[in-house]
This record gives structure tokens, sequence and C-alpha cells, in this order.
């Protein structure tokens, strides 16, 4: 946060007298609908990015495909792209009302980024593709690699030896870390990853296991973030990846979208004004839900609503957003602690850039509290059979808060897409305590 100037006494008292700030610090479950929401044709250019920098993104990953299906089996399928299905939870959806009440109209999906090879989170789309971005600058600069070449080059001793001499660092509350640190040290950089204090054993010892440095820190996100960027700047021959402001990573989630569209369709999901489809993101920091939420406009348009997901402890994009202090304010300035077991999503400072790119093109933020986190973990376990990490359920809490607001037209002939963000890479037993805690709470 070395570069942040942040807003005067007076200016943020001001913001945070907004009559919906008293909910947000007693930490209670909350709407927030975005009044500043435009259509997307006016607001598209809010972002600094365009269709043409998304297609860059997928043609580059489509030059990498044959590398990593060589170095990644579980991408063989895909043709060596990173890419996770659709799945319909009707049984999910009959159980999320309550008890005994109507079910919630239209439909829910989910997107199973759970189950992205490599990392088994979201990250492997933004987190993977900044690294790949990288490693094809350094070839091609140093001669190695042209664009035309078969990818598989990549793992022969001249480009490793390159990769080998020099290092790549981020920070990190897990997975972007895992994502990073497993596609780096493949690759053959060095790397270094700043966990934060909740980042899970699991991953740092997983990190270990590949030969990554971890630096385990004390303190929040934001802290391991600073670190990582202050050990950056003293090699410049060391890339520090920037969860809070990089393009790079924002493009690599933002291919997601161009993928989804045909998905769909093949699904029979049709997506139009009548047919509205709502997708619920999970927010952290903003880069992996804000990149998909920009890559969805993109394709979809004003038929596409992205909602943003939170914890009650950490709303950092929705007070972010709501004060227009974005980065410039912390969820700590209105007495929140910033603690949850949504580890990917304990943030406590929203990226500026993601905030003010999407400030006119998300419907809105909601927020949920741990406990309906383990509750809906256990219920999609119980209705689908899988495996999600706490964060991963943010999203499908959703269709409670928006179906209810819409039309009974719109309602009903809507599609409500859940992002699950992660979670097949958990341990088993560490699994197991989340679905005792979620099956405790809903028998409770
Ligand atoms: C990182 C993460 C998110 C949110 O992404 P941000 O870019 O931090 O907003 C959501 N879910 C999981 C599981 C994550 O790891």
């Amino acid at each position: 946060m070395s570069d942040l100037s942040l807003p005067s006494p007076a200016t943020l008292a001001t913001a945070l007298s907004h009559p919906l700030v008293p909910t947000l610090r007693a930490a209670q479950p909350t709407l927030w609908r975005n009044p500043a929401l435009a259509p997307t044709a006016t607001a598209l250019g809010d972002v600094g990015l365009g269709a043409d920098d998304v297609a860059q993104a997928s043609a580059r990953l489509r030059r990498f495909a044959p590398y990593l299906a060589l170095k990644f089996p579980a991408t063989v399928a895909a043709g060596g792209l990173i890419e996770s299905p659709v799945q319909a939870a009707p049984a999910l959806q009959a159980a999320l009302g309550p008890a005994g009440a109507p079910p919630l109209p239209g439909r829910l999906w989910l997107k199973l980024d759970s189950h992205l090879p490599v990392s088994g989170s979201i990250k492997a789309r933004g987190g993977l593709y900044e690294v790949l971005h990288h490693a094809e600058r350094l070839a091609l600069d140093a001669g190695l690699l042209r664009q035309e070449d078969d990818y598989r080059v990549l793992d022969t001793p001249p480009l490793r030896a390159l990769f080998a001499a020099h290092q790549i660092a981020v920070g990190s509350t897990g997975n972007l870390g895992l994502s990073i640190g497993l596609m780096g040290a493949t690759l053959g950089f060095r790397v270094t990853v700043h966990m934060s204090a909740d980042a899970r054993q699991w991953k740092k010892d997983r990190l270990r296991a590949h030969g990554v440095t971890v630096v385990e820190h004390r303190a929040d996100y934001g802290a391991a973030v600073a670190e990582g960027r202050r050990q950056a700047e003293a090699d410049p021959r060391c890339h520090f990846i920037d969860d809070e402001n990089s393009r790079h990573l924002f493009l690599g989630y933002a291919v997601a979208a161009e993928r989804l569209a045909p998905q769909l369709a093949a699904a029979g999901v049709v997506v139009d004004a009548e047919h509205p489809l709502h997708v619920h993101l999970p927010c952290g920091v903003g880069g992996g839900p804000g990149g998909v939420a920009f890559g969805l406009k993109l394709a979809f348009g004003d038929a596409v609503h992205c909602w943003f997901a939170e914890p009650t402890r950490s709303p950092c994009m929705l007070l972010g957003m709501l004060t227009g202090l974005h980065e410039g304010v912390s969820v700590r300035d209105i007495g929140l602690d910033n603690v949850t077991a949504a580890d990917g999503l304990a943030v406590a400072r929203p990226s500026g850039f993601v905030g003010r790119a999407l400030q006119r093109l998300i419907d809105g933020v909601y927020t949920v509290d741990d406990a309906q986190l383990f509750r809906l973990l256990a219920l999609t376990e119980a209705t689908t059979s899988l495996r999600l990490e706490p964060s991963a359920l943010a999203g499908v809490a959703g269709m409670g808060w928006v179906a209810p607001t819409l039309s009974p037209t719109l309602a009903a002939g809507a599609t409500h897409l859940a992002w699950a963000t992660g979670g097949s890479m958990v341990p088993e037993d560490e699994m197991a305590a989340y679905l005792a805690r979620g099956r405790a709470l809903l028998d409770g």
C-alpha cells in the first residue's frame, strides 16, 4: 500500500454516513443495489480494456495449450485449456428457500471453477495466465521462442535455464499463491509466495513440496502483498504479481466468459432480455470476479447481471463502491475485523482498479456470514455431492437475495449461475471438518 493516498478524516466521515453503513458495521447480511448501474454500452469504456485485449489473452492461452497438456495431464481432455463445466443444481435450489415455502423462481446452475485443473480454484485462470504471459515475454525477448512455435519447447533446457534466472513474487491469502507457485515452479522460475496469516497450512505445504519459497506473515493479506512488492522492487529480475492492480490477472479471468457462452448454449440455457443471466461471484480483492464480470458484459451485454458476494466481516468491495472511496477505505474503518473462514475473501481493502472499472457495470453486492457459508457448504454436498471450500459458497446465497427483487416474469425466466470458486483440492480431513460444521448448523 506504499503508493496509497488515504482520504482525509472529514472525507472518510462523510462517506461513512451512508445509511447502509450501520448494517455493515453490525456484520448483518445485506443486499446493496448499485445506484450507478448503467447500460453496458455506456459503462464498458470505464474499464480501459476492450474485446481485443480479451481476444489476445484467449489466443495466448491457446498458444500455451500444448505445453499445459504436456505438463498437466488433467488438461488433456480440454486440449490444454484450463476450463471447468457448468452443472444444473435443481435439488440445491429446492433446498435454498425456507422449509415449506415455494421454491425460488428461475433456475440455479453452478460454474465449477472448484474443479479447474492445476490449483482447484478460480485463481487457476488469472494466476496461471499472468505467469504464462510473463514467461512468453521473457522467452520472446531472449529470442528463444516465436509465437508460431509449438510451446512444448518451453520444457527444454535453454528455456528452463532462462526461467531459472528469474524470480516471481506474490502476496496471497492462499489460492493465488498456489496457482502462481505451481505454474511458476513448473516452468522453472524461482517463486516466492508471501502468505497472510489466514492461509491454510496445506496450501503452504503443497507449495513447499514443489520447491516454492513460502514466507509466512503474521498480518493479513494487505501486509503480505506489501512485503512481496517491496522484495520485488529490490530485484530487477523479479516479477511481482500485483493482485490489486494487475491487468494481466484481470484478462486471464475475463476469458472465462467467451467459453461460458457456448457451454450455456449447449446446455439449452437461453440468455436474452426475457431470460436474464444473474451471475453470482464471490469477491475478495476483486480481480477474479471483476475480470469475469467484464468478460460477461462483453459476451452478453445487458442480458447478464453480475452480483458480487462478500463475507459480512470483509465487505471491502461493497464499502469501496458505496462510498466511492475504493482502495481508500478499509473494512477496519467501520470497526470490522476482516476475520472469516472464507480465506480467499478475507480482504480488508478492495482493488481500486477493479472498483472504478466496474462501478457502473455490476448490479450490486450482498454479504453472507460464515454460518451461512457452512450451511450452504453442507447443503451443496448433500444435494450435489460437490465439495466446495467456504469462499465458493458465497455466491450460492445470491439467488435468495436477487430472485425476490425481480418481477414474476423475469424471475421465472432467469438463470442464476453461482460461481463455485474453489474446493476440489481441499484435503479430506479439512473437508470433513467443514462438512461437520455445516451439518451441525443445519441441524441446530
Ligand atoms: C481469490 C478467490 C476469490 C475472489 O477473487 P478475488 O480476485 O480475490 O476477488 C473467490 N473464491 C476463491 C476460492 C478465491 O480463492
